[in-house]
């Protein structure tokens, strides 16, 4: 299978979803990683500008560790819109990774980027079939399912389909530890340590399944998105 996942800034889909893509890369799937925002505005020690350039750079190492392919930093944080320009980026992104299924943010996350790309990557996933919407790629042939990942915190998302990830949380904590300029800013800024952060909300996740650790999800459920199929590790 071909996945992709999307998320707002470079460290998103290592906090939220980067066990079950490690999962799916050991099933044999092709993986895609692409964040929307070029994470220029997470730190206060560094000028934007720079802070981008690293943060691309961290983020490719990640993505090296599962061997994806990642592709992203298209709009400065903060000024992601659900926009024309932005969309037809989404749906260039769809039809280059032609996915089976993608993952997102859920779109009640708690910060306007990630709601953006929410609404982006839902509305460019059906966009992206259509022959006579022309952009720099062709058509894809599958509107894909779409499967949101966790919120900030796990606040107001009740998963309704579990990953047990505990073969590979030691594969998603190295890949969260690739954004290393992220560690000291989120301590700063939210008060938080990104590891334990991630850990607590992966054994919480496990707690509810059974499982030592795991990530929740929630499908997108509207008509002709639904797969019979589990198509989930
Ligand atoms: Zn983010």
């Amino acid at each position: 299978m071909r996945v992709l996942a999307v998320g707002a800034h470079p460290d998103d889909i290592e906090l939220m979803c980067a066990g079950t893509l490690a999962k799916c890369k050991k099933r044999g799937d092709e993986i895609f990683m692409s964040y929307l925002c070029n994470g220029n505005k997470g730190g206060f020690d560094v000028p934007p500008e720079e802070l981008a350039k690293t943060r691309k750079k961290e983020a490719e190492n990640s993505a090296k560790i599962i061997g994806a392919e990642i592709a992203g930093g298209f709009f400065p944080d903060l000024e992601l819109f659900v926009d024309d320009d932005s969309r037809r980026k989404v749906i260039d992104l769809i039809r280059m990774a032609r996915p089976d299924f993608v993952i997102t943010h859920s779109p009640d996350d708690y910060m306007t980027d990630h709601t953006n790309t929410s609404r982006l990557v839902i509305d460019a996933s059906f966009i992206a079939t259509l022959p006579n919407y022309e952009t720099g790629y062709p058509a894809h042939k599958l509107i894909p399912p779409v499967f949101f990942m966790e919120n900030a915190g796990g606040v107001n998302f009740i998963p309704t389909e579990y990953v047990d990830i505990k073969d590979f949380i030691g594969t998603k904590e190295k890949m969260l530890l690739c954004h290393q300029s992220q560690y000291k800013w989120l301590l700063e800024h939210d008060k938080i340590d990104y590891v334990d952060f991630m850990k607590s909300i992966s054994r919480f996740r496990g707690i509810q399944c059974a499982a030592l650790y795991a990530e929740g999800f929630c499908q997108y459920r509207v008509w002709g998105r639904i797969s019979p199929a589990r198509l989930l590790p």
